[in-house]
Protein backbone atom coordinates (compact mmCIF):
# COMPACT_ATOMS: atom_id res chain seq x y z
CA UNK A 1 0.00 0.00 0.00
CA UNK A 2 1.33 3.20 -0.79
CA UNK A 3 1.10 5.72 2.10
CA UNK A 4 2.49 9.14 2.39
CA UNK A 5 2.10 9.21 5.95
CA UNK A 6 3.23 5.97 6.07
CA UNK A 7 6.31 6.69 4.55
CA UNK A 8 6.62 10.24 7.08
CA UNK A 9 6.49 7.86 10.11
CA UNK A 10 8.62 5.25 8.60
CA UNK A 11 10.87 7.97 7.97
CA UNK A 12 11.05 6.97 4.24
CA UNK A 13 9.28 10.61 3.29
CA UNK A 14 11.10 14.19 4.14
CA UNK A 15 8.52 16.31 6.78
CA UNK A 16 8.96 18.36 9.04
CA UNK A 17 8.74 16.46 12.50
CA UNK A 18 7.79 18.55 15.43
CA UNK A 19 7.27 15.33 17.67
CA UNK A 20 7.12 12.17 17.99
CA UNK A 21 7.01 9.01 20.55
CA UNK A 22 6.37 5.12 19.86
CA UNK A 23 3.20 5.61 18.76
CA UNK A 24 2.48 9.18 17.64
CA UNK A 25 4.32 11.82 15.02
CA UNK A 26 3.93 15.18 14.80
CA UNK A 27 4.65 17.26 11.49
CA UNK A 28 4.10 20.45 9.74
CA UNK A 29 1.26 20.21 7.10
CA UNK A 30 2.89 20.76 3.78
CA UNK A 31 0.09 22.81 2.74
CA UNK A 32 -0.29 25.34 5.34
CA UNK A 33 -4.12 27.17 6.31
CA UNK A 34 -1.79 29.42 8.44
CA UNK A 35 1.53 29.09 8.68
CA UNK A 36 2.40 26.42 11.66
CA UNK A 37 -0.74 23.91 11.16
CA UNK A 38 0.25 21.14 11.89
CA UNK A 39 -0.30 17.06 11.82
CA UNK A 40 -0.77 14.33 14.64
CA UNK A 41 -1.18 10.60 13.10
CA UNK A 42 -0.86 7.16 14.96
CA UNK A 43 2.67 5.78 13.61
CA UNK A 44 0.32 2.51 12.47
CA UNK A 45 -2.10 3.04 9.54
CA UNK A 46 -5.38 3.07 10.49
CA UNK A 47 -8.43 4.61 7.82
CA UNK A 48 -10.42 6.45 10.90
CA UNK A 49 -11.50 7.71 13.74
CA UNK A 50 -13.37 4.22 13.56
CA UNK A 51 -10.36 1.56 13.28
CA UNK A 52 -8.15 3.47 15.96
CA UNK A 53 -7.81 1.35 18.82
CA UNK A 54 -8.65 3.54 22.03
CA UNK A 55 -5.21 2.65 23.52
CA UNK A 56 -3.34 4.49 19.92
CA UNK A 57 -6.13 7.42 20.22
CA UNK A 58 -4.92 8.14 23.63
CA UNK A 59 -1.87 8.73 22.74
CA UNK A 60 -2.53 10.74 18.98
CA UNK A 61 -4.67 12.85 21.60
CA UNK A 62 -2.26 12.80 23.97
CA UNK A 63 0.17 14.00 21.23
CA UNK A 64 -2.36 16.73 20.01
CA UNK A 65 -2.92 18.57 23.31
CA UNK A 66 1.30 18.54 23.45
CA UNK A 67 1.54 19.87 20.42
CA UNK A 68 -1.65 22.30 21.24
CA UNK A 69 0.62 23.90 24.10
CA UNK A 70 3.68 24.39 22.03
CA UNK A 71 1.71 25.91 19.39
CA UNK A 72 -0.03 28.20 22.14
CA UNK A 73 3.36 29.29 23.49
CA UNK A 74 5.11 29.71 20.53
CA UNK A 75 2.84 31.04 18.31
CA UNK A 76 0.51 33.03 20.64
CA UNK A 77 -2.47 32.25 18.28
CA UNK A 78 -5.76 33.94 18.92
CA UNK A 79 -7.27 30.06 18.68
CA UNK A 80 -6.77 26.52 17.66
CA UNK A 81 -8.78 24.50 15.97
CA UNK A 82 -8.71 20.64 16.18
CA UNK A 83 -10.03 19.28 12.96
CA UNK A 84 -10.14 15.75 11.96
CA UNK A 85 -11.55 14.28 8.68
CA UNK A 86 -13.26 11.64 7.91
CA UNK A 87 -13.87 10.17 4.99
CA UNK A 88 -13.62 11.58 1.57
CA UNK A 89 -16.96 14.15 2.06
CA UNK A 90 -15.99 14.94 5.39
CA UNK A 91 -12.95 15.92 3.30
CA UNK A 92 -10.27 13.55 4.37
CA UNK A 93 -7.77 13.55 1.38
CA UNK A 94 -5.01 10.84 3.18
CA UNK A 95 -6.82 7.77 4.26
CA UNK A 96 -4.35 7.53 7.54
CA UNK A 97 -6.09 8.91 10.64
CA UNK A 98 -5.45 12.48 11.83
CA UNK A 99 -5.82 15.57 13.31
CA UNK A 100 -5.32 18.94 12.23
CA UNK A 101 -4.39 21.78 14.47
CA UNK A 102 -4.75 25.12 13.06
CA UNK A 103 -3.43 28.15 14.31
CA UNK A 104 -6.17 30.92 14.42
CA UNK A 105 -5.83 34.86 14.43
CA UNK A 106 -8.50 37.24 14.58
CA UNK A 107 -7.01 38.81 11.16
CA UNK A 108 -7.10 35.29 9.04
CA UNK A 109 -9.18 35.01 5.73
CA UNK A 110 -9.81 31.77 6.64
CA UNK A 111 -13.71 31.64 7.05
CA UNK A 112 -15.59 28.38 7.05
CA UNK A 113 -19.36 29.02 5.12
CA UNK A 114 -22.10 27.28 7.01
CA UNK A 115 -25.60 26.43 5.95
CA UNK A 116 -26.87 25.83 9.00
CA UNK A 117 -30.37 23.64 9.14
CA UNK A 118 -33.28 24.34 11.34
CA UNK A 119 -34.99 21.22 13.11
CA UNK A 120 -38.50 21.36 11.93
CA UNK A 121 -41.70 19.08 13.64
CA UNK A 122 -40.63 16.20 15.32
CA UNK A 123 -36.89 15.65 13.71
CA UNK A 124 -34.96 16.84 16.16
CA UNK A 125 -36.49 13.99 18.28
CA UNK A 126 -36.55 11.03 15.85
CA UNK A 127 -32.89 12.16 15.01
CA UNK A 128 -31.73 12.01 18.50
CA UNK A 129 -33.77 8.43 18.45
CA UNK A 130 -32.16 7.44 15.76
CA UNK A 131 -28.63 7.67 17.13
CA UNK A 132 -29.84 6.73 20.73
CA UNK A 133 -31.02 2.66 19.34
CA UNK A 134 -27.32 2.70 18.04
CA UNK A 135 -25.86 3.29 21.12
CA UNK A 136 -25.19 1.39 24.65
CA UNK A 137 -26.86 1.66 27.83
CA UNK A 138 -29.81 2.83 29.49
CA UNK A 139 -31.38 6.30 27.91
CA UNK A 140 -30.99 9.04 29.99
CA UNK A 141 -33.34 12.28 29.06
CA UNK A 142 -32.70 15.66 30.32
CA UNK A 143 -36.11 16.51 28.42
CA UNK A 144 -39.53 16.32 30.25
CA UNK A 145 -41.95 14.96 28.17
P1 LIG B 1 -7.03 15.65 4.97
O1 LIG B 1 -7.41 16.39 3.71
O2 LIG B 1 -6.92 14.15 4.69
O3 LIG B 1 -7.86 15.97 6.17
O4 LIG B 1 -5.59 16.18 5.34
C1 LIG B 1 -4.44 15.76 4.70
C2 LIG B 1 -3.42 16.87 4.86
O5 LIG B 1 -2.16 16.34 4.57
C3 LIG B 1 -3.64 18.05 3.92
O6 LIG B 1 -3.85 19.24 4.67
C4 LIG B 1 -2.35 18.11 3.09
O7 LIG B 1 -1.89 19.43 2.88
C5 LIG B 1 -1.38 17.31 3.93
N1 LIG B 1 -0.39 16.60 3.15
C6 LIG B 1 -0.61 15.88 2.01
N2 LIG B 1 0.53 15.33 1.56
C7 LIG B 1 1.50 15.72 2.44
C8 LIG B 1 2.91 15.48 2.51
O8 LIG B 1 3.51 14.81 1.67
N3 LIG B 1 3.58 16.04 3.55
C9 LIG B 1 2.96 16.80 4.50
N4 LIG B 1 3.71 17.29 5.47
N5 LIG B 1 1.63 17.05 4.46
C10 LIG B 1 0.92 16.53 3.45
ZN1 LIG C 1 -0.66 5.10 6.28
Amino acid sequence: MNCIFCEIAEGKAKSDILYQDEFIISFLDIRPMNYGHSLVIPKKHYESFLEIPSNDLSAVINGVQIVFRAMSDSLNPDGINIVSNNGAAAGQSIPHFHFHIIPRFHSDEFKIKLNLKTYKGSSQKDFADKIRSYLPGKLISNVKE
